[in-house]
């Protein structure tokens, strides 16, 4: 070659003397093959590159969002947010056995809510992105949340959480039916733990396990979450699991859930502890109207007015 990553050999022959040129070559040449090797990462480089996108974007990347992969899109994806995030959670069909459970129960439907087309499908968090209040429920359920495709709406637990937040302006109305009734909430946020209604309202340790990700997600992009009130036991000790798999300091020995019991965390938030509004607590008095209204003015007086 006379011509060598531009240096001129015919012409250096001329000029140079013997030893000059052949330490000029020996130079030449441990560039080249320097340059070779960069030439070949940068190829691989951007190979791999090429198969993540096409391995993101692909039809069925819905059904692998529990790898790894769904994570790493969600923190280098541009339009990263919380409506990205709850378009994958719909999508998710990770728990075979709520999988078919959600979709049956979908599919045979309650007598009175025949005339439906039942959601049937895992049901993302709602509310204000910049809330400072976190509710944390367990599960949708089956002919509430499972039917409209909203949290806690369509059920009587809805219509108790709803009332309190109209109450103490959290929301612009006490009432929630479906997803196009009006609805908003104000500095409130409200979650499960487990996205897909599970049968007889328990979710098995893997189920959580496999959800669990979601809601660490969800308190990721919330960041202005200052009170979390946790809606039962279950969402009580799965709230500090969350926070626990987060890296955060989560006290040691644990902390106890109690109906109205409030925990200064070293993050900086609230937890109350509330007890769940289901039939079973409110028909038999275990908690009251009181009782509920009780936790959310807490909430509220901590948090002020924006
Ligand atoms: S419970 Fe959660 S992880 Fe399991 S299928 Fe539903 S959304 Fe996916």
């Amino acid at each position: 070659m006379a011509v060598e990553l531009g240096i001129d050999w015919a012409k250096a022959e001329d000029t140079l003397p013997a030893k000059a040129i052949s330490a000029q070559r020996q130079a030449s040449a441990a560039r080249w093959n320097r340059s070779d090797e960069v030439s070949v990462c940068a190829t691989v480089w951007s190979a791999m590159s090429l198969f993540r996108y096409i391995f993101n974007t692909s039809r069925k990347f819905s059904q692998r969002q529990e790898t790894p992969a769904f994570w790493f899109m969600l923190d280098w994806h541009p339009m990263k947010n919380l409506t990205v995030l709850h378009e994958r959670i719909t999508r998710c069909r990770r728990c075979p056995r709520l999988v078919a459970h959600r979709e049956a129960i979908a599919r045979t439907k309650r007598r009175q809510f025949r005339q439906w087309t039942y959601w049937g499908r895992p049901v993302p968090g709602f509310g204000d992105p910049k809330a400072r209040l976190f509710v944390i429920g367990l599960a949708p359920a089956a002919h509430g949340g499972n039917r409209t495709g909203r949290v806690f709406t369509g059920d009587r637990s809805g219509d108790w959480l709803y009332e309190a937040l109209y109450r103490f302006e959290f929301a612009n109305q006490p009432h929630s039916a479906h997803r196009g009734d009006g609805l908003r909430l104000s500095d409130c946020y409200i979650a499960a733990v487990v996205r897909c209604a599970p049968p007889g309202n328990k979710p098995l340790p893997e189920e959580f396990d496999a959800c669990r990700p979601y809601v660490l997600e969800e308190l990721r992009l919330l960041r202005g979450v200052r009170v979390v009130v946790a809606l039962g036991k279950i969402a009580f000790d799965h709230y500090l699991r969350a926070c626990l798999d987060s890296g955060l300091p989560v006290p040691s020995p644990a902390i106890q859930f109690g109906h109205g019991a409030a925990y200064q965390l070293p993050w900086g938030v609230t937890l109350i502890g509330c007890y769940h509004p289901s039939q079973q607590n409110t028909f038999t008095g275990k908690l009251t109207r009181r009782m509920f209204h009780a936790i959310f003015r807490r909430a509220r007086k901590n948090l002020g007015r924006r």
